[in-house]
């Protein structure tokens, strides 16, 4: 039986140089934007299984209408078909809500293995494949920088520790989240990206998924943010005069000393 493969992807700014507006927001309109780097480690992983196994895969992002761009990009690389979940009473979820959709979604399209990155570069929580396998109750093993071993009724997956590597068995369905050291990922062909134009891509909306539109948005999320703000810039270096390393040497004591570090 062919494996149903899932990859949830998300739509992140191409530069790490967001605003934060007045009233706290990240404001990213105008920025270039494109995969999560991360998801496409999870993506190329996918992709190998499929052609061991002969499965499908499904690219799946909750974003604004935006996000067909990413998802598009993910069908250029060989993936088969598309989900945006879209709806405006999406706006403004927290990491768990952002979860529920996911995990609803991935329900009805009847996933047997969810990929997902490990973290995104903008939001960069690494809660999203916990949340999700915790809505989906299904066990999850994040950190994964090896597929050992793969079937249509488990996965082996080696897991990157402190201290050393797991190796764990989870029966599927599963979660799994891949780190940068899991494979190369493959640059999409011509022959893709024009094949992607046309392949399909579902629109589904919290209707769609049968969810309650009170359950969902900033309102009804567990999370609130108070408050960002950005790091503030580095202070000038002080540059260390003097000819020769002894005397650099006794002018940064006698500079430790002014600023009473020793
Ligand atoms: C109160 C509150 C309001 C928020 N409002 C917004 C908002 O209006 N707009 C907004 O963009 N963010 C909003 N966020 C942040 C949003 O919830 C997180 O960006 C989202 O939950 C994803 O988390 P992350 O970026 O930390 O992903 P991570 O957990 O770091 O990502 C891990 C993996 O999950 C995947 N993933 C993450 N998000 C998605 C997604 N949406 N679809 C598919 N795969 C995904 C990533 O691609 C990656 O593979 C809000 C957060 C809070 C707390």
């Amino acid at each position: 039986m062919a494996l149903k493969i899932a990859v949830c992807i998300k739509r992140t700014p191409a530069s790490t140089s967001v605003a934060i507006d007045a009233s706290g927001k990240v404001q990213t309109k105008g920025l270039p934007h494109g995969i999560n780097p991360f998801d496409e480690y999870a993506l190329e992983e996918a992709l190998r299984i499929k052609e061991k196994l002969d499965g499908t895969v499904t690219v799946v992002s909750a974003g604004e209408a935006e996000a067909e761009e990413v998802i598009r990009g993910a069908l250029a690389l060989g993936c088969d078909d598309g989900i945006l979940l879209a709806d405006p009473a999406f706006a403004g979820s927290d990491g768990t809500v952002t979860a529920s959709i996911l995990a609803a979604a991935l329900r009805k399209a009847g996933a047997q293995l969810v990929l997902f990155g490990k973290e995104t570069t903008d939001g960069g929580s690494g809660q999203m494949p916990s949340f999700t396998a915790a809505w989906l109750d299904c066990p999850s093993a994040i950190g994964v920088r090896k597929v050992a071993a793969v079937s249509d009724a488990e996965i082996t997956v080696e897991r990157g520790m402190e201290d050393g590597v797991d190796t764990l068995t989870m029966s599927l369905p599963a979660v799994v989240a891949v780190t940068k050291e899991i494979n190369e990922p493959r640059l999409p062909s011509l022959k893709g990206k024009m094949a992607a134009k046309k392949a399909p891509v579902a629109k589904w909306t919290a209707a769609d998924l049968g969810l309650d539109a009170a359950k969902l948005g900033g309102a009804a999320s567990p999370t609130q943010v108070l408050s960002m703000e950005p790091v503030p810039a580095r202070p000038a270096g002080v540059s260390i005069p003097g000819g020769t390393p002894e005397e650099k040497a006794a002018a940064l004591v006698q500079k430790l000393k002014e600023a009473k570090f020793i």
